[in-house]
């Protein structure tokens, strides 16, 4: 018979149960006739306190609680890309579909399509020994992603049998001889999110993850398997980043957990990324993707169960031998709900009410990221890079969840209302933002792309500073008491500034700069400067140097198209030629 707990006392998304010894920490329960699902988080003798992820107004003491005997588990396989799903994996238009607009309490939908066949390429044969993680066949799951299916951890041993054909995810399309007996192989497999999934090693991240926007590739790059996180105060430019990092960013598998406040915000979500187009297939980047996203009628539980969701789909991916990057937006959301459940479980607050525990959750879901050795027989490489928006409250970065975020993660790009109110954009704050990566890649850049990388981006950089540090004294004693030299040092940051740094999200050809491009340009940048300061040195005006027309060129260079970035040299030597001019002019007058 099925052992029933009874609830004692309702509070909002926390429900506590007696008379359930029989259950185990992390179970997923359902509660009352209604059959909300929770998850056990703590347990007391026979209490059980229960995360319910749905609302619960109108429970009662009384009312059943059952255990499922399981932990809180996705479903993987084919199905997961082009999907979109709430923070228990529920696809959204199942459930809309099986209860109308609003979402009805305790629907029960599969996660995984049940009806749908799908076509299974087996690569492996009968007699073939298998174990965990190896690849026994493929699914073609849309135009652009190849679904690898993959011996779940735990199973080895020899292939029975094995055939292709058109199957549902649940059908068996293999059979293990295991040394526990016959084990049937579906297309589609489980794991509990709580859970990281293994691999033979984690490997170090050594290669950039391109992104094509000049200020995180130059100045604050991420690599595959790293993580970052991007503050987003209203308006700076939050989202546009998130939809280019997601289009642009050479990975294979995009996740994008959604945990927004508002309903609103996620209704954005779920109309923008179904509209935006994979720029190297030109089909929907939603072929690559898969969104979860809690909906407004979901309690705030269901966010602390969503980025758990969305990681452990993004480890399966990485396991096929993939890149993938997830983007979680808000952590910062993803830690009000830890804060209250903790409250309500009256546990011992730390920092401004967050538990004591912030920084190690926070700390378990990075450490999920990473360049990985992936579990089969084959050599096999996926990487898994987790990219958390964070909101701190009025900006201050100082506050627990950005602070805790910050200690944990490699990369930050501060975006800036001040920088976005300037139309600078991306509003990423140079002098605030940072990557632990850089040394990494830099060499890697210098190796594989362009020898010159490391040297002028570290002369770009000092040189914005050094504009920092002037601005100061401009701001002191003017403008015009500044030396000449010092002058052009201002023009030529303002040029890193304007024709290097920003970038137009929505212009065909700027939305994009491969790295061979962005060395080029910087170079063109830098080269004007230094030719500017000898010509300077040989006694030329800085305003005849500043009034050359070449200069609209170098400015313009961000529009030069990929296949011709070899006019950026042209621009280059025409600078060279028309300073040279200059001084010969100057050295003219003199003699
Ligand atoms: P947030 O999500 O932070 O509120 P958005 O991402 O919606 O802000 O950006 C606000 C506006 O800023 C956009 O509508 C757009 O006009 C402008 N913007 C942001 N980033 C860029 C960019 N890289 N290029 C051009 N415009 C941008």
């Amino acid at each position: 018979m099925e052992e029933t707990g009874r609830i004692v006392k309702v509070s909002g998304p926390l429900v506590i149960a007696e008379g359930m010894g029989h259950a185990r920490i992390y179970d997923v329960v359902r509660v009352s006739e209604k059959q909300l699902i929770g998850e056990i988080i703590e347990m007391r003798g026979d209490m059980a306190s229960i995360q319910v992820y749905e609302e619960t107004s109108m429970l009662g003491p009384g009312e059943p609680v059952v255990t499922t005997g399981e932990p809180l588990s996705v479903e993987l396989g084919p199905g997961l890309l082009e999907g979109m799903f709430d923070g228990i994996q529920r696809p959204l238009n199942a459930i809309r579909a099986a209860a109308g607009d609003f979402i009805e309490r305790g629907v029960s939908v599969k996660s995984l399509d049940r009806e749908k066949k799908w076509e299974f390429v087996p690569l492996k044969n009968v007699g073939d020994a298998v174990e965990e993680g190896d690849i026994i066949g493929t699914v073609q799951e849309n135009a652009v992603m190849e679904h690898k299916i993959l011996v779940p951890i735990g199973v080895k041993g020899t292939l029975k049998n094995i055939t292709g054909g058109s199957y549902t995810v649940d059908s068996t399309v293999a059979a293990v001889a295991t040394d526990k007996g016959e084990r049937g192989l579906t297309l589609m497999q489980k794991w509990p999110v709580r859970k990281q999934r293994p691999s033979k090693q984690k490997l170090s991240p050594d290669a950039p993850m391109i992104t094509g926007q000049r200020v995180v590739d130059t100045f604050f790059p991420v690599t595959k398997g790293g993580t970052a996180c991007v503050p987003g105060p209203f308006g700076s430019g939050k989202t546009v980043i998130q939809h280019q990092l997601a289009k642009w960013s050479d990975v294979e598998i995009v996740v994008y957990v959604g945990c927004g406040e508002r309903g609103n915000e996620m209704t954005d979500v779920l109309n923008e990324f179904p509209e935006l187009k994979d720029p190297k297939s030109g089909e929907p980047l939603m072929k690559r993707t898969v969104l979860i996203a809690n909906t407004s009628n979901m309690p705030v539980a269901a966010r602390e169960a969503s980025i758990y969701t969305g990681i452990t789909i993004g480890e399966y991916f990485r396991d096929m031998g993939y890149s993938v990057a997830l983007m979680a937006d808000s952590s910062s959301r993803w830690a009000e709900a830890l804060r209250e459940m903790s409250g309500r479980l009256e546990e011992m607050p730390g920092d401004e009410g967050y538990p004591a525990y912030l920084g190690s959750r926070l700390s378990e879901f990075y450490e999920r990221a990473g360049k990985f050795s992936c579990k089969g027989a084959d050599e096999r490489v996926g990487t898994l890079t987790a990219i958390g928006a964070v909101s701190p409250p009025g900006g201050d970065l100082s506050e627990p969840v950005t602070q805790a975020t910050l200690r944990i993660v490699k990369v930050f790009w501060g975006l800036d209302a001040d920088l976005a109110y300037r139309r600078h954009f991306p509003a990423i704050n140079w002098l605030n933002s940072y990557s632990l990566y850089l040394d990494t890649i830099s060499a890697w850049i210098d190796k594989n792309i362009d020898g010159r990388f490391s040297k002028l981006r570290l002369k770009a950089m000092t040189l914005l500073q050094e504009e920092s540090a002037l601005n100061e004294i401009v701001r002191l004693v003017g403008y015009d008491a500044l030396s000449e030299p010092d002058q052009l040092k201002l023009e030529v940051a303002k040029s890193v500034r304007e024709d290097y740094l920003q970038q137009n999200s929505f212009d065909e050809t700027d939305s994009y700069t491969s790295l061979a491009k962005q060395c080029k340009m910087l170079d063109l940048v830098l080269a004007f400067g230094d030719e500017a300061k000898k010509a300077l040195d040989a006694g030329v005006y800085l305003k005849k140097i500043l009034a050359l027309k070449v200069r609209d060129q170098i400015a313009r260079a961000k529009s030069i198209p990929e296949g011709e970035i070899s006019k950026i040299e042209n621009i280059r030597s025409e600078m060279l030629k028309d300073i040279k001019k200059l001084t010969d002019e100057e050295a003219g007058e003199d003699a």
